[in-house]
């Protein structure tokens, strides 16, 4: 795959006409850092934004994403459906559930089987075959390790055992013409990545920085990045905030700087966390990542304006999970129902057709995908491998019909059975839950396929979810919420309804 080695003009690279359709489609920027929670941004503690959630935000300054907000589409009630990297990844690419997409766990090298199913129809692939041009940049750790490192053949990428980084040759990329990535790596400050020609590279800068200027390159077009007469898709996928966040070699110290002399009484505003764990002082480092996505999304803004493809771009600013950060005593950042965890940020700029509001709609992760291509009016290439919903008519208020949910889905897999060498096969299905306009519950099982644990929060009246309602004192609430779990397992085929697990639990 070469990229084209001509010199095109700055001008004239807006965009344009569909080659299908004949209508002008919108450009599309889709980013996404990792583990960017949706209380750590400024603005839902000002006024507009304040009644439109009832938890304090985080103490975090993030002047450009709040500006952002105020022309966006901004989103109370999003959830990530399976909120671990890989697992979002597979839902948003393809709309499809992880048992569909492949990708059920954590991708590295002993969990060879979840892996993005090479034939599962992703965005990219519908958006190039409808005449975008699509790029990626940033994290992609949807795949397994492969040992097929270029400069290295026959090889994994590092000799990290067990092996989680991977690099993805084209016939893997699924419709990205453009490519600026890695499968997963945690030195902020020393991030690497393989471009479209699989040529590694090492750029020894903070990674949100580094992106920013590759996409702010994609955009410039100056060495024919893309093909300008397309309209195009970008994804940029941020690293940070995700850990490590524990010294200065994990964020850019004139964000520290904000954050340096705030107690943990000032830094932890939620009275769920306890500030005695051991990851306390990291919350320091997480808000200087937040401050440092704000910087450079800002900056990759102000490019976008400048170049004058802002009026004819949808920009999504998003993350693929949240982070525990002390909160309801548990060190696991993720991978749980908590709100700190399930709940991201999701906003939506789309001038002149979206407009600005604060939105209650229940997206959730394989939502995303039909959604992109319903707003980009590409509804009808909608692949009929979908399981998830097309909201634009929501977002759009284009008086087409929705089906607008009334609840979400959680789901947490853990590895299957291990074999002699460690490698896993099959997931083991601990816990499914739903989230309601008012009520969180996720329902866990033990290895045997006991009851291990029920949470019940009324997210109206405990919105730090501090008190678990006793479900065996509460039946009927417990009655209805089974009920809606029920429904949502069925409507999304999960292993819990084909194999009859909350029935039988129920029954118990
Ligand atoms: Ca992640």
């Amino acid at each position: 795959m070469k990229i084209r080695n001509i010199i095109l003009p700055l001008t004239g690279i807006a965009a344009v006409s569909c080659s299908n359709a004949g209508e002008e489609l919108p450009n599309i920027i889709y980013v996404f850092p990792d583990q960017f929670r949706i209380s750590s941004l400024a603005f839902w503690d000002s006024p507009e934004y304040e009644g439109a959630v009832n938890w304090k935000a985080d103490p975090v300054q993030t002047p450009n994403l709040d500006s952002f907000a105020d022309e966006s589409l901004v989103l109370n009630s999003a959830v990530s459906t399976c909120p671990l990297s890989s697992p979002h990844r597979g839902m948003l690419l393809t709309g499809m559930y992880p048992e569909r997409n492949g990708v059920t766990l954590n991708c590295m090298a002993l969990r060879p089987e979840s892996t993005l199913n090479p034939e599962a129809t992703c965005i990219s692939d519908v958006l190039d075959e409808a005449g975008y041009y699509c790029g990626y940049i940033g994290k992609l750790h949807a795949e397994t390790p492969m040992k097929n490192d270029p400069a290295n053949p026959g090889h994994y990428v590092s000799d990290r055992n067990p092996e989680w980084d991977a690099y993805t040759p084209p016939e893997r990329r699924h419709g990205f013409r453009y490519w600026y990535s890695y499968g997963t790596f945690d030195v902020h400050k020393d991030p690497h990545y393989w471009d479209t020609e699989g040529v590694r590279h090492d750029p020894k800068e903070y990674s949100v920085k580094h992106e920013t200027d590759k996409a702010i390159e994609f955009l410039r077009n100056a060495n024919g990045e893309r093909d300008a007469d397309k309209p195009f898709f970008l994804m940029l996928a941020y690293n940070p905030p995700h850990s490590p966040y524990e010294c200065m070699d994990d964020c850019m110290e004139e964000d520290y700087d904000l954050y340096r002399n705030m107690g943990y009484n000032e830094l932890y505003v939620r009275p769920n966390a306890d500030t005695t764990l051991a990851k306390a002082p990291s919350a320091r480092y997480y808000f200087a990542n937040v401050t440092g996505v704000d910087r450079e999304f800002g900056r990759l803004l102000a490019e976008l304006k400048k170049l004058g493809l802002d009026d004819n771009t949808i920009v999504i600013f998003t993350s693929d999970h949240g982070e525990t950060m002390c909160s309801q005593g548990t060190l696991d950042p993720k991978n749980s129902i908590y709100t700190e965890s399930y709940c991201v940020p999701f906003m939506i700029r789309y001038p002149d057709r979206v407009r600005h509001r604060i939105d209650s709609t229940m997206l959730c992760s394989v939502d995303i995908m039909p959604t992109l291509l319903g707003l980009t009016g590409l509804e009808e290439r909608i692949p009929d491998s979908v399981e998830g919903r097309d909201l634009s008519p929501v977002f759009l208020e284009d008086g087409r019909e929705c089906d607008v949910p009334d609840a979400t889905l959680y789901i947490r897999n853990l590895d299957g059975e291990k074999d002699a060498d460690g490698i896993v096969h099959g997931i083991f299905p601990e816990a499914r839950g739903v989230r309601t306009d008012r009520y969180t519950m996720e329902i866990a099982i033990d290895r045997d396929k006991k009851l291990s644990r029920v949470l019940i929060f009324d997210d109206w009246n405990d919105p730090y979810q501090m008190e678990n309602i006793p479900y065996t004192e509460n039946s009927e609430l417990f009655a209805e919420l089974c009920r809606t779990l029920d429904r949502k397992l069925e409507e999304s085929n999960d292993i819990w309804h084909r194999e009859g697990i909350l029935d039988k639990l129920l029954a118990q």
